[in-house]
């Protein structure tokens, strides 16, 4: 197998890489050199060359099949500008898409699996489940990607996936951006429903990100109908956990909450808010529903969501209310891809559909 296809293979991982790279004879330092270069976007052969830094003539020969390998890794299928930011669907070496958000303020949200096993009755990745791991690779190629755009200084875990649920490749993603990707560790953020493996395998990591946590209800009951296959927890567990973490790192813990139309945006819920987070290094924030088709949840009025934010606010716990990346452009987290596969379907069928002749044409 040559670079291309062993680059493009499914699920890569950075170690992969790593190993092909020192097969072509690679020292260490052409590694990093390598790899720093792919992360920022930047042609393999690029920079300045030192007689001490000289690749190796077969790394070298190698160079442009495994570029090809790595920009096949992950391909921008489609673009969707919005206010809140842009999202992209991302094409993989076999075919399949997965979504990145370029965020203001030089942010890229990531995916880290092919749909998700957890199933979040809100969110239309959920609603297939798992179709497949991405590799490492296939997490950092977004990055790679976006570099090629525009700078990034964020990366936040929070696209199509559970984390948790692939967390040797994330763990491998974090540990890779937060050393030869320049990304700052705070600004590396691990966003997962709350599994008790995250965080038994946060305090072993060389860095140390910061940490996101779908809270989304104060409720055990509620939260297990709104997040069907996610860990049972007790909220006020899944925040103790947080809280270690919070004091541990010295990042504040960003509480996700997706806020549904008299589902959790109650007097009651605002009442649990204050009783979980208050005194706590903890930043709440209140993402209100995107309306998508085929779900029968309402987004919550302008109005009640500034009001829940200001009572929050106003009883001591920090509080942002964020528009999702994607509301503007009518595609939350999903959406594009679930929409490319209705179209590619109905495509497909058309096609096989026989066709209708007017009577009397020539067959
Ligand atoms: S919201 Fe996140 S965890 Fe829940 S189903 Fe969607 S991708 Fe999975």
């Amino acid at each position: 197998m040559g670079p291309v296809e062993v680059l493009a293979s499914r699920a890569m991982n950075v170690e992969q890489i790593r190993q092909r790279l020192r097969a072509l004879g690679a020292r260490p330092s052409h590694e990093g050199r390598l790899l720093r270069a792919w992360l920022q976007g930047r042609a393999l052969d690029g920079g300045p060359h030192t007689e001490s830094n000289r690749l190796p003539k077969a790394l070298q020969m190698a160079l442009p099949e495994l570029e090809a390998g790595l920009l096949a890794l992950a391909r921008v299928r489609s673009e969707h500008p919005g206010e809140e930011g842009t999202r992209l669907l991302v094409e993989l070496a076999d075919g399949q898409t997965v979504e990145s958000v370029l965020l203001p303020r030089e942010g890229l949200c990531v995916s880290t699996q092919l749909g998700c096993a957890v199933g979040c009755v809100f969110c239309m990745t959920g609603k297939d489940g798992l179709l497949r791991q991405l590799g490492s690779a296939e997490i950092v190629a977004q990055v790679a990607l976006a570099r090629r755009r525009r700078r990034v200084h964020k990366v936040v875990f929070m696209g199509m996936g559970e984390p948790a649920h692939n967390l040797d490749a994330v763990v491998e993603a974090i540990e890779l951006l937060g050393t030869e990707g320049a990304v700052p560790h705070k600004n590396l953020v691990l966003s997962t429903v709350g599994d008790l493996r995250v965080f038994e395998r946060l305090p072993q990591m060389a860095v140390k990100p910061a940490l996101a946590l779908s809270l989304h209800t104060t409720k055990a009951d509620l939260r297990a109908e709104l997040l069907p296959r996610a860990p049972r927890i007790d909220p006020a567990t899944l925040v103790e956990c947080g809280e270690a973490w919070a004091r541990a790192s010295g990042y504040p813990i960003q509480y996700q909450w997706t806020l549904i139309e008299g589902v959790n945006d109650g007097a009651d819920e605002i009442e649990g808010i204050v009783r979980l987070l208050a005194g706590k290094y903890a930043v709440m924030n209140m993402i209100p529903f995107n309306a998508v088709d085929g779900l029968a949840y309402r987004r919550p009025s302008a109005d009640r969501a500034a009001e829940i934010a200001r009572t929050l606010h106003r009883r001591g716990i920090l509080t942002k209310l964020r528009q999702s990346a994607g509301q503007d452009v009518d595609a939350g987290c999903g959406q594009l891809r679930a929409r490319e596969i209705k179209l590619g379907f109905v495509q497909r069928e058309a096609r096989r559909a026989p066709t209708v002749r007017p009577s009397g044409a020539a067959s």
